[in-house]
């Protein structure tokens, strides 16, 4: 059984967050922690802990992540200027909540794409 995480609370709005967009499949909302001038997370209303529990039923909705994802970028700004689309999954990843969620950064130069570990 999969267990609920903070994003279920802030998708049903039980706690505050900075929600930016919201249908019937996603939620997006600011990440509390940003890394960039633009850092949103898209994700799914439903809980899928991680990319690995995700199967081939949840295509509509990992694609509507990724539109959701690019209509916000749009509506900051950065659509001409460019932006990253990420997704961490497990330990090599490092995943810290585990209810998937797609990180939507831009805003500056974002360098190369994969840093060192640490
Ligand atoms: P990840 O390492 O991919 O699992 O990223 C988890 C992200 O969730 C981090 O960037 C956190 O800053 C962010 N985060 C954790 N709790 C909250 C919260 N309550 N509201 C917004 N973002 C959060």
């Amino acid at each position: 059984m999969s267990t609920e995480t903070i994003f279920s609370k802030i998708i049903r709005k039980e706690i505050p967050s900075d929600m930016l967009y919201q249908d019937d499949l996603v939620t997006a909302f600011r990440d509390i922690n940003p890394q960039a001038p633009v850092h949103v997370l898209v994700v799914p209303n439903k809980l899928i802990p991680t990319m690995n529990d995700a199967d081939a039923d949840d295509e509509a909705l990992l694609g509507r992540m990724m539109t959701v994802a690019k209509k916000i970028a749009a509506d900051e700004g950065i659509a001409e200027t460019g932006y990253r689309l990420l997704l961490n999954c497990g330990p090599d990843g490092h995943q810290e909540v585990m209810h998937i969620h797609l990180h939507l950064l831009g805003g500056r130069d974002l360098g190369r794409m994969v840093g060192r570990p640490g």
